[in-house]
């Protein structure tokens, strides 16, 4: 296992980290119930992590029953304090009293009286961004809770627009930013490199799943990334960038580790088989007028919340690479009222014509969402 200091963390972290938001019945509720084999499952998988040099775990308040099940395993592995470090995270609160309140929560339901890491869980809107930072918000509860000893650094997760991440980036508040950013999506490149240069730690969230369904690839990317499975070519495209620093896996299953491992030889992470697959996948999707499509984001914000670079961007996985069946995943998420997939489907666009002028590609955007909509839907 390869580790890397943690931006200036003060940590160093191993390139997984073991994720902890697949665990068998995870989600079922009651959440302070915890069943017999759901706590099989999470001592097999965490002797399976943590005995492969996985020193980091990632949980949080709103994982339904994770943090109590780590709760309640932790203590049995036999594994010393010191030799693996704990992340938890809490959705952002109206003021710092209530977020000083959630850290008190995960490390009782952790049974824990420390936690290397601690996140606001989704600063995904302008609202949420500006509450978090103001002053009496709820980050202060974090900085509280931190200059009590509860917790080492804090940092935030996001599905935010790039230009809201970069905000938050910017206000230099954060130690580190648990950020999706994967072969398959890569507008939030400006973010890694703001984060690199102000040293903070990057964990990239779900490489494999939200990265583009890739433990069940399609034949077509298969083909254009052989004799690299899709999961070790993501994997390895990631880790070969420095500023990123450690992987996200939410591991249900001990057995599935190996196929991860097999992401870390040979070194280095990009060498002649890495090139050629870019290359071919690069070709592949040079092959469609959506590639036009930058993904810049200047035709937000829509005035009805259409989601125009994401839902383009996924049409164009589906047209050129055969990731129809991620597309699709991803597309029946968009609901504008839904903090986790912020942003509407293409059927909310009513022609209205703002965001053509602002498009650099001269794209006929409302064409395009209607025929999208048709397509993710048919
Ligand atoms: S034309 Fe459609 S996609 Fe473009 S800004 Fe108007 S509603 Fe949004
Ligand atoms: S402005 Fe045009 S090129 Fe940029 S993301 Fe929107 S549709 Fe794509």
């Amino acid at each position: 296992m390869e580790y890397r200091p943690f931006g200036t963390t003060g940590l160093a972290v191993s390139v997984f980290t073991q994720g902890g938001m697949r665990f068998l019945h995870g989600w079922d509720a009651p959440h302070d119930v915890l069943p017999d084999d759901s706590l099989e499952n999470v001592r097999q998988v965490l002797n399976a992590s943590l005995g492969a040099g996985i020193n980091l775990l990632e949980t949080a308040r709103g994982y339904g029953k994770s943090e109590r099940l780590l709760g309640r395993i932790l203590p049995t592995l036999g594994r010393p304090r010191e030799s693996f470090h704990v992340m938890s995270k809490a959705s952002p609160t109206p003021t710092a009293g209530e977020m000083r309140r959630n850290v008190e929560e995960s490390l009782q339901r952790l049974g824990l009286s420390f936690l290397e890491l601690y996140a606001l869980h989704g600063l995904n809107t302008r609202a949420d961004v500006d509450s978090a930072l103001a002053p009496g918000g709820c980050l202060e509860g974090l900085e509280q809770a931190q200059r009590e000893g509860l917790v080492g650094a804090v940092g935030f997760s996001s599905h935010a627009p790039t230009p809201l991440l970069l905000e938050a980036v910017a206000s230099g508040r954060f130690a580190f930013v648990n950020l999706h950013y994967y072969f398959f999506k890569r507008e939030n490149r400006p973010v890694l490199d703001l984060a690199a240069a102000l040293g903070m730690g990057v964990l990239i969230l779900s490489p494999n799943d939200k990265g583009g369904l890739l433990y069940d690839p399609p034949p077509r990317l298969r083909q254009l990334t052989a004799p690299l499975p899709p999961v070790h070519f993501n994997e390895r495209w990631l880790l070969a960038h420095p500023a990123i620093h450690t992987l996200s896996l939410g591991l249900s299953e001990p057995d599935h580790l190996a196929l991860h491992l097999g992401s870390l030889t040979p070194l280095p992470y990009r060498g002649a088989t890495e090139e050629a697959a870019e290359k071919r996948l690069a070709a592949a999707q040079e092959a469609s007028p959506l590639a036009s499509c930058g993904g810049c984001q200047a035709c937000l914000p829509c005035p009805r919340g259409v989601a125009i670079p994401d839902i383009l961007r996924l049409r164009h996985l589906s047209e050129t690479l055969g990731m129809t069946a991620f597309a699709r995943y991803r597309y029946e998420l968009f609901d504008p009222a839904d903090r986790w997939m912020p942003g509407g489907k293409a059927n909310r666009c009513d022609d209205c014509g703002d965001c053509l002028p602002r498009c650099p590609r001269r794209l006929a955007i409302p064409t395009l969402m209607r025929q999208v909509h048709a397509g993710m839907v048919g």
